[in-house]
C-alpha cells in the first residue's frame, strides 16, 4: 500500500530482542513494512533504550555501531550487525530544530544504534542502506514534552526523513514470567492497549497526554514510562490533525502489546 507522498511518522513496539530472529506476527509485519512506505532519505529513531539525563542528545555518528544492549539471549543475536550509515547532516538539522524549540541539546560524535533501533530496522530495511541516526529521550520528561519534541522534528518528514518512535505499547517486565510467546493475555494488559488504540484512532490528544491518570492500569503497564514516551514523539511529529492508523496489533509473552501505529499528517488527505 502506498501511503502518501509525505511520510507518516511511526510508533513501533519492538518487544523482546528476539523479534529480530524469532518468527511471530509482529516479525512478519515488519518484514513487509518497508515495502509499504515511500523510501526515506534518512531515518531518525527515538528509542526507549536511549534516555539522557540533561537535555536531548543527538547522534552525529557517521558509522554508528550496532549496540547489543541486552543480556542472556542466544549468541545468534549478538552476532547480528546493522551497518547502516549514519546521518550526521540530518542529525545536525534535528539538533538545530530542537534548540529552536527551546530544548537543551547535546551532540554525540559516536553514539551507535541500540536494539530499539536496529532490531526493527533489520526487518524493515534489511539492506541497511538508509542513513540512520538516533535522538535520545530526555529522562523524566512528560508526555506533553515528548509530543513537543516530536513537533519540533516534524518538518523533517517533509524532507523525506522517516521518524520512528520505538518502544512498546505495554511493558511490564516485572510481570513477565517466561512461558510461550502466544501465552494468554491478561485483561489489565489488553484493556490498556485498547484504551490507547481508541484514543489514538479518534485523535484524543489531550486524553492521551493524560494517559497516566486516565487509562486503565496505566502504571501497571508502564512502571516506568520510557517504552511509551516514543509514542508521544511520533504523535507530535505528525502535527495537528494527524490521523493515527493501527497498522498492526498482536501480543507476545503475555505482557507485551506489539502494536504499530502510523501517524498520517492532516494534509495527506
Ligand atoms: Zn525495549
Amino acid at each position: 500500500m502506498n501511503v502518501t507522498a509525505s511520510l507518516p511518522s511511526l510508533f513501533i513496539s519492538h518487544g523482546s530482542p528476539m523479534l529480530a530472529i524469532e518468527d511471530s506476527p509482529a516479525h512478519r509485519f515488519l518484514l513487509e513494512l518497508g515495502k509499504r512506505l515511500p523510501r526515506p532519505r534518512a531515518i531518525i529513531v527515538v528509542s526507549a533504550h536511549w534516555e539522557s539525563l540533561a537535555g536531548v542528545v543527538v547522534s552525529l555518528a557517521a558509522h554508528p555501531e550496532t549496540i547489543h544492549d541486552f543480556g542472556g539471549f542466544p549468541a545468534a543475536l549478538y552476532a547480528l550487525q546493522y551497518p547502516a550509515p549514519g546521518a550526521p547532516e540530518v542529525a545536525s538539522r534535528a539538533a538545530g530544530l530542537l534548540e529552536a524549540a527551546g530544548f537543551a541539546v547535546k551532540r554525540s560524535a559516536s553514539r551507535g544504534l541500540d536494539h530499539g533501533a536496529w532490531v526493527p530496522l533489520s526487518l524493515i530495511y534489511p539492506e541497511a542502506d538508509i542513513p540512520t541516526t538516533q535522538v535520545s529521550l530526555p529522562h523524566g520528561a512528560s508526555p506533553a514534552e515528548h509530543e513537543r519534541m516530536g513537533r519540533a522534528l516534524g518538518i523533517l518528514r517533509e524532507e523525506g526523513v522517516l521518524i520512528i518512535g520505538s518502544g512498546s505499547l505495554t511493558h511490564n517486565l516485572q510481570e513477565f514470567s517466561g512461558g510461550p510467546i502466544d501465552a494468554a493475555v491478561p485483561s489489565w494488559v489488553s484493556s490498556f492497549a485498547e484504551w490507547m488504540d481508541l484514543r489514538l484512532r479518534t485523535g484524543q490528544r489531550e486524553s492521551l497526554l493524560e494517559y497516566r491518570a486516565q487509562a486503565p492500569f496505566a502504571a501497571r503497564n508502564h512502571p516506568s514510562e520510557e517504552h511509551l514516551s516514543p509514542l508521544f514523539v511520533a504523535l507530535g511529529a505528525a502535527g495537528d490533525g494527524a490521523r493515527a492508523q493501527r497498522w498492526h496489533a498482536s501480543y507476545q509473552y503475555r505482557v507485551l502489546a506489539m502494536d504499530m501505529f502510523a501517524f498520517l499528517p492532516a494534509q495527506a488527505g
